[in-house]
């Protein structure tokens, strides 16, 4: 039988720690918790989980024999472990115990039983009932934009979405650079409520993603909801009547204005390109563009071509490029560190994918273990020390033993080439910028003979090239930006006015800031997902952030629901003392220190884009809203 010939691959390509779990709360069987059979594991080695051959050979036997019962027919004994067991495993799989206090919180993102508390909670009939008088406007149909709407329908909140962009998808749809993948593993980079056991590769292609996430629109039946090529161009507060207007210009310039009682915006951090300020960059002739908006109709083979940039998109696509055209010429201005991730462009085996279908609870433990060492069980890597005195290239003593173990694969792979190990070890600490994965292939295409790697200041572009500070003439055809994004300027492309009057980028002054990243002072029913303040660097995935602001803001709207309320607005006490700890955090994290200039800075130095505590403070925080934290405005009869 085709299941059984697939068997012994799937031994071979499991994650054992995740397949243990996963057997032993079916079988319901404590020998599979034996102490040599933990895994310890050492950072950034996916394969090393510390457990002998001659131990993992057991291991294979005895899952061999239990798999093949469970496919005989045999019957899963313990579906939904009790808390003391569900605890045993969870530490079995992190290979330590789970400090206290995380317990409930990784225990609610494994989600056993399938119940999550981000699922909408608006059963009573007469919560039901104040949701459907409710109705929302969403604006974007990327990652966060779709779940708003999943979560929406399941609550029974009329709503719509509206989308600059002719499909779903947000930043899958739109940066199409050659090589453009997913950075986060994708077993995870995925909704906790949509495992997808056929992810092709580890860390799929944008294509892949793009097709989960228009799967996604089409089985949740949320196309009927959407206006696509519609651009939010105005909202204004009504406070007479508590609604939000929001003038919209969809397909050939038409404008409409709707009314919603809450605005949710889901239109992420990336993707409003920014071009460097470089003298002369208009005059350039041949083909220029932007990493996020690849001219698919430029031809590159044999062409010279100069890429400006070295971010996580440029690393991406410049090792694409580099076979087929005649010279390529990368402008550095920071090197990036890279991270050894060997498996980066590697194919999910046929074993494991047959594992995450068949085997119960396995999709689920091997998430787990993904969440964990790459999440929380990573962060003190990146933690400052106070007391650091080892220099500015580490924050303290973990970051700078991470650096020691990256600065020497970069190395290795450089070690022919002096002249490019100088240029390519970072001098900043690992953690400060957004580190990228490192399989060998950026390394690769800058040691190609027609590929040269540039560190002198750009001093201009002119019609045919570029021109660095010492007066050298970089000839080339096609000008490409890696230079990534204007984060920092939220919501740039809409006038938001608020109650008074008050315009949300005047009040911000630059410096977007809000409550737990989600609400704002002075705009009532106004919610932001991936708002200021909760982009993460190092640990995990921002869908999990999404899917906390979600069930944030649909309590938001459970509060209105409940109370009869019209409006909710954060108290600006409670902003402001919440903005005052995060800035006070970001500067513990290697992001924050004063030697790293980036994108998670904005133009007052201020750490305007990351959250500075852990995954599970973002995760309670946004369990529920605080009535407290808010100034609920009641409906005027119920005032009279
Ligand atoms: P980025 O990380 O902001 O990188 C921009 C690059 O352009 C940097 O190397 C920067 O150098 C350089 N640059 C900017 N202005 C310049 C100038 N005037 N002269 C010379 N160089 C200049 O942008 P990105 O690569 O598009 O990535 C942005 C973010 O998108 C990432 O951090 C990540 O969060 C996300 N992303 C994720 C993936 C993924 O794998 N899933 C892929 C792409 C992007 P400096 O460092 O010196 O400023």
């Amino acid at each position: 039988m085709a299941e059984a010939a697939l068997l012994d691959q799937a031994l071979r390509e499991a994650h054992l720690p995740a397949l243990i779990a996963a057997l032993a709360q079916v079988t319901g069987d404590p020998d599979w918790l034996r102490p040599e059979w933990t895994p310890t594991y050492v950072p950034l080695s996916r394969d090393d989980i510390g457990i002998s051959e001659a131990e993992k050979a057991k291991i294979r036997e005895k899952a061999k024999a239990a798999i093949e019962a469970l496919l005989g027919g045999g019957e899963a004994k313990a579906s939904t472990p009790e808390p003391a067991l569900l605890r045993r495993l969870m530490d079995f799989v992190a290979g330590a115990p789970i400090p206290e206090g995380y317990a409930d919180f990784l225990a609610d993102e494994l989600a056993i039983s399938g119940k999550s508390s981000k699922d909408p909670q608006f059963e009573q009939p007469r919560l039901k009932e104040a949701a459907r008088r409710l109705n929302v406007l969403v604006i974007g149909a990327g990652m966060s934009g779709l779940l708003t709407g999943i979560r929406l329908s399941q609550a029974g909140v009329p709503f719509q979405i509206v989308d600059k962009n002719p499909d779903v998808g947000g930043t899958w749809f739109e940066n199409t650079y050659p090589g453009c993948r997913v950075d986060n593993a994708n077993h995870m980079y995925s909704y906790s409520f949509e495992p997808n056991h056929l992810w092709p590769q580890h860390f799929s292609t944008q294509p892949v993603l793009l097709s989960y996430f228009r799967g996604i629109a089409e089985k949740y039946e949320l196309r009927k909801h959407i206006r696509f090529e519609t651009l939010v161009e105005s909202l204004t507060w009504d406070e007479g009547r508590a609604v939000w207007r929001a003038v919209l210009k969809g397909p050939e310039g038409r404008t409409e204005t709707v009314e919603a009682k809450a605005v949710v915006s889901a239109v992420g951090q990336l993707n409003r390109p920014r071009y460097p300020d470089i003298e002369g960059l208009d005059t350039f002739e041949g083909p220029a563009f932007h990493s996020a908006e690849w001219r698919h109709d430029v031809d590159l083979t044999g062409k010279r071509v100069a890429v400006i940039g070295t971010g996580a998109s440029a690393y991406q696509f410049v090792p694409e490029i580099a076979p087929k055209v005649a010279q390529l010429k990368v402008f550095q201005r920071t090197p990036p560190w890279g991270l050894p991730v060997p498996h980066y462009h590697e194919d999910v085996g046929e074993g494991m994918k047959w594992l995450l279908e068949h085997v119960p609870f396995y999709d689920k433990w091997y998430r787990f273990y993904l969440f964990w060492t790459t999440t929380e069980g990573f962060l003190p890597m990146v933690k400052s020390d106070p007391s650091w005195n080892g220099g500015p290239g580490a924050v303290g003593p973990e970051n700078a033993m991470l650096r020691e173990m990256a600065a020497q694969a970069i190395a290795a792979q450089v070690a022919d080439r002096p002249d490019l190990a100088e240029k390519v070890i970072p001098q900043y600490p690992v953690g400060g910028k957004r580190a990228v994965l490192d399989n060998g292939v950026w390394l690769a295409a800058l040691k190609r003979p027609n590929v040269e790697l540039i560190t002198d200041r750009i001093e201009k572009v002119t019609p045919h090239g570029v021109v660095t500070a010492e007066g050298t003439e970089h000839p080339a055809d096609v000008l490409i930006y890696g230079t990534g994004f204007q984060a920092s300027n939220f919501l740039s492309f809409m006038k938001v006015t608020g109650r008074g009057g008050l315009e949300l980028h005047e009040a911000w002054g630059g410096d977007a800031r809000a409550y737990l990243g989600v609400t704002t002072p002075g705009f009532p029913n106004f919610f932001m997902i991936y708002g200021p303040n909760t982009n993460i660097v190092v640990n995990g995935s921002i869908i999990f952030f999404s899917e906390c602001a979600v069930r944030y803001i649909v309590g938001c709207l459970r509060l209105l629901a409940e109370t009869g309320a019209r409006a909710i607005e954060v108290r600006k006490d409670v902003h402001d003392a919440f903005n005052a700890r995060v800035d006070e955090a970001n500067q513990g994290w290697a992001w924050g220190s004063p030697h790293v200039s980036s994108w998670y800075k904005n133009k007052f130095g201020r750490v305007s884009q990351n959250w500075p505590f852990g995954l599970i403070d973002y995760w309670r925080a946004t369990l529920a809203p605080n009535p407290e934290d808010y100034t609920l405005e009641r409906q005027p009869e119920a005032v009279a």
